[in-house]
């Protein structure tokens, strides 16, 4: 037991010791704690979908209709009409011949990736890649070549320069889940499309949330088409559970049969996909709600910028503020919590030692006078501990 009680004072002592939470929520944006109320700045719940009537109520009477849960993995017993119906919608969403389901966007990447790549592939991925494509990209047992994040003339040079048997891969987040930037895709389809490479773009904080109507990275540039794996998730803007990928017919048909995390696992449950079905005819039948996250991110922006963050513009809801030092994130995001707002406190192995951020993660359904008021709040604890 040694090891583990060594490895758990380390973390502590370098203020990088994790653990579970437990929080009540009360709606999309407000969790009750020890009966005290806070404003919940911290979920990737986009558009405040968890808690629509309508998502609500699809997946409870799917529940009443179907039972509480698949009882079998998708090519045995498991793969219940939901699934049907939530293919074909995400499909149409996403405007690609086909998408395929899986129990998680964790698990739709490892599963795509390790089934797509080979020995003799190479496989180029940006350096601040979500965990999930480093572990898909450490399952296939591809060659992995990483560069700089968002470097065009980077991935360009190793490109050039790295020796390939087999096919090339490029992997990316579309938007960057701890940055909150945005993929230089048409860069990266030029690249790929010289290159004849395969281009794999993870769109887990993009559905919903980016592009016009919420269709993601590769719509919000007008690259239909151009990208051959979209991966995405069911699970941030769209309030359910679940990952999918997204393209062409035969890569939907090739990934059933060859991603293990599709094969081996339970599908999931009647109530999950139903809510993400009700969630998707949501967007699509408001997709006013994207327009208002964007207004609340870029709200939420400025705001910071007028108090003196050095904050880049643009219309993600992921905002982070740089504070450095791991001990210095997690003082501030408790301090932040005795006045009433939770926000994630970024460290490392999440981030690069020395790169500690507080993560924002701005929603549909705050409203822009509480986001103006954490603001406040957010710029007195940062003058307290000298980061402003
Ligand atoms: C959250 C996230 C995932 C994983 O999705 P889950 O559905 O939570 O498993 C994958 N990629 C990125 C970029 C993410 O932020």
């Amino acid at each position: 037991m040694k090891f583990m009680t060594d490895y758990l004072e380390q973390a502590q002592q370098q203020a990088l010791y994790r653990e579970v939470t437990t929080l009540e929520p009360v709606d999309a944006v407000h969790v009750r704690s020890d009966s005290r109320v806070y404003l919940n700045l911290a979920s990737n719940n986009y558009l405040g979908l968890t808690h629509c009537p309508i998502v609500q109520q699809a997946a409870s009477h799917a529940a009443l209709t179907y039972g509480t849960g698949s009882g079998g993995a998708r090519l045995i017993t498991g793969n219940h009409a939901y699934y049907t119906k939530l293919e074909h919608e995400l499909a149409a969403f996403k405007q690609t011949e086909g998408t395929v389901v899986f129990s998680t966007g964790y698990m739709a990447n490892i599963g795509a990736i390790s089934g797509l790549a080979t020995q003799a592939d190479v496989i180029f991925s940006d350096e601040l890649n979500h965990a999930s494509l480093i572990d898909g990209c450490r399952l296939a047992k591809a060659r992995i070549v990483v560069y700089r994040h968002c470097d065009i003339s980077h991935l360009a040079e190793l490109m050039n320069t790295t020796p390939c048997q087999g096919n090339r891969m490029i992997i990316t987040d579309g938007v960057f889940s701890m940055d909150g930037d945005i993929a230089p895709l048409p860069d990266l389809v030029k690249l790929a499309e010289q290159y004849k490479a395969i281009l794999i773009v993870d769109d887990a904080h993009a559905t919903g949330v980016i592009g016009p109507g919420g269709r993601g990275t590769t719509a919000h540039f007008g690259l239909e088409g151009k990208v051959q794996v979209q991966l995405g998730t069911l699970s941030k803007a769209l309030g359910s559970e679940g990952g999918f990928v997204a393209g062409s017919r035969i890569l939907i048909d090739y990934l059933i049969n060859r991603a293990r995390s599709f094969i081996f696992t339970t599908a999931l449950s009647p109530a999950t996909v139903a809510a993400s079905c009700a969630a998707l005819t949501r967007l699509k039948a408001q997709p006013a709600l994207v327009a208002t996250l964007q207004a609340n991110a870029l709200f939420t922006r400025q705001c910071l910028t007028k108090a003196g963050f050095a904050i880049s513009q643009g219309i993600t809801p992921i905002i982070p503020i740089p504070v450095g030092s791991a001990k210095l994130a997690l003082a501030m995001a408790a301090e932040l919590k005795s006045q009433g707002l939770l926000l994630s406190a970024i460290r490392p192995p999440t981030v690069q030692p020395g790169t500690s951020r507080l993560r924002l993660a701005v929603s549909a359904a705050h409203d822009q006078a509480e986001l103006a008021d954490a603001v406040c709040k957010i710029t007195a604890v940062a003058q307290r501990f000298d980061i402003l």
